[in-house]
């Protein structure tokens, strides 16, 4: 029997992984995203990068930006299963990166889990809670299956602390509870905030009470 450090590196033999970048908004996700690509262009890594569609931030949805600027190409995707025919039957693709995962379906498990066992290098960066402070989408179970997980923190607006909370506010005041996950043209804004600091009214609840 070959020794396991004289197997040749074949596609097919290549250890595939999932990782995972996750945090709030603000958390620096994207940056570290790009990073990672970054780095795996420079060792000659054939890369694929993916963003989810309803993220139209900064420069749209062909490139994923980060707040400080840098940004990589990305093809825009609406459904998990667009990755994989996307990428065909290639054997030559050795990281695929995605941003914003929290948004796809549930298909992305499946979709991450067939590129690992292919041999790939999957990196997955979304926003790990909602505005209600709970697991937003797929990404709690993709963090239960990843090798890796980053977990990063914002800085909470209020008092400086740690943030752990996407703060949703519309005009101004912070969102109820029964309000919908995903709002599509609403006033709304983010701000990250720790979990002191974090406000989620309940409808029998007085807003302005708990400012
Ligand atoms: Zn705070």
């Amino acid at each position: 029997m070959v020794p396991l450090d004289e197997m040749p590196m074949t596609p097919h033999t290549r250890p595939g992984r999932i990782e995972i970048v996750a945090g709030v908004m603000f958390s620096g996700k994207s940056e570290e995203l790009i990073r990672r690509v970054r780095r795996a262009l420079i060792a000659k890594h054939r890369v694929r990068v993916f963003k989810s569609h309803l993220d139209e931030r900064y420069e749209g949805v062909y490139r994923v930006s980060s707040h400080t600027g840098v940004s990589v190409e990305a093809e825009p995707i609406d459904r998990a299963e667009e990755i994989l025919r996307a990428i065909g039957d290639a054997d030559d693709i050795d990281v695929v990166a995605v941003d914003e995962v929290q948004f796809l379906d549930a298909g992305i498990v499946e979709v991450a889990t067939h590129l690992a066992e292919r041999g790939v290098r999957v990196i997955l960066t979304g926003t790990d809670t909602d505005f209600r402070g709970e697991p937003f989408g797929m990404m709690g179970h993709l963090m239960a299956i990843a090798e890796e997980v980053t977990k990063l923190q914002a800085i909470c607006v209020v008092c400086g602390d740690l943030a752990c909370r996407n703060q949703r506010l519309v005009n101004g005041m912070p969102a109820r509870w029964d309000m919908p996950v995903v709002m599509v043209g609403g006033s709304e804004s983010y701000e990250a905030r720790c979990r002191r600091c974090f406000r989620i009214p309940r409808h029998d609840e007085d807003q302005v009470a708990l400012l």
